[in-house]
């Protein structure tokens, strides 16, 4: 970690301090320029380092800061509440009461709307200053790729290799998030998977008794007239239908017959029945299995209301 951004005047109350010896001469020198555009002009002389170049606004809505651990969870024994002070479109200052230090520099930063509502951010600490019972921080947005509830982490996605639904974040830390108030359920559906290795199987009507796909029924026909139902084999004449029954002959389908299906034949084991079974056949591990022996999983999505740092500015 790069201490790039730490705006302390007293490197000592930074979290990741510069070594002395780095900051000696020219306090703040131009490598470590605080401007969040990277660098200031030639001619400028980078006396302000606590000064972002960007545009800030200063609002006084109320704040909560949730430290991300390890593995995205939520530190929910170190939430800290307090109020916004500026806001730019690159980041965030806000003052919290007490002064327990946020453990890590990662934090999710939710910011109370007028209405009421709560819209977070990820953000990266970038430097804390004590102040009498409390401290003012200035956080930096990360980057959307960065940002810890982006719609791969939070929205179940389909890996074509594994052949399973994932999140990014583990359905734990996603319920963490939720337990925090941060994440809300957004979907909340079960899927049957194959029961040896949970990946989404493929699935077919089969033969209830071997599996195999490889099934027909034979066409039946029954005419209304003389109630005769038979094999439709049974009624052709050539080029029209005759009943072998009452020798009725020009049937109309609709008019003087339907077709029915008859009992389902097995090519495999000559199984024979009315119906067919669900078959499920995984292809990650090969399994073949009747459908009643399908794994019922549950798939959970959720949603963040994002924080959108230009609503604030002009
Ligand atoms: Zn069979
Ligand atoms: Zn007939
Ligand atoms: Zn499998």
């Amino acid at each position: 970690m790069i201490n790039s951004s730490c705006r302390h005047s007293d490197k000592t109350q930074c979290p990741e301090s510069i070594p002395a010896t780095e900051i000696k001469g020219n306090r703040y020198p131009d490598s470590r320029c605080q401007s969040e555009s990277g660098h200031h002009a030639a001619n400028d002389t980078c006396a302000r380092p606590n000064r972002r170049s960007e545009l800030r606004v200063s609002i006084d809505n109320p704040c909560m800061i949730v430290p991300v651990m390890a593995e995205g969870f939520p530190d929910t024994q170190n939430i800290s509440v307090g109020f916004a002070l500026d806001i730019s479109k690159k980041g965030i200052g806000f003052e919290i009461a007490g002064d327990n230090r946020i453990a890590t520099n990662q934090v999710v930063f939710g910011l109370e709307t007028d209405d009421g509502e709560m819209e977070f951010v990820s953000a990266i600490v970038r430097f804390i200053e004590s102040q009498v019972a409390s401290q003012r921080i200035g956080a930096e947005f990360l980057p959307e790729v960065q940002q810890l509830f982006t719609t791969a982490n939070i929205r179940p996605n389909y890996d074509c290799k594994e052949l399973k639904f994932r999140t990014g974040l583990s359905i734990d830390a996603l319920r963490a998030w939720e337990d925090c108030g941060v994440l809300v359920g957004a979907l909340n559906d079960k899927i049957l998977v194959c029961p040896q290795c949970e990946s989404l199987p493929t699935w077919r009507l089969g033969c209830p008794s071997c599996g195999a796909s490889s099934t027909t029924s034979d066409q039946l026909i029954h005419h209304f007239a003389c109630a005769n139902i038979g094999h439709a084999s049974e009624y052709k004449t050539d080029g029209s239908l005759r009943c072998p029954k009452c020798k009725f002959n020009d049937l109309v389908v609709g008019v003087d017959f339907e077709y029915l299906s008859g009992p389902q034949r097995c090519h495999n084991c000559g199984w024979s029945d009315s119906k067919l079974s669900p078959i499920g056949n995984c292809l990650s591990c090969g399994l073949r299995f009747a459908g009643h022996q399908a794994l019922e999983i549950v798939i959970n999505g959720y949603d963040v209301r994002r924080l959108d740092p230009l609503v604030y500015l002009p």
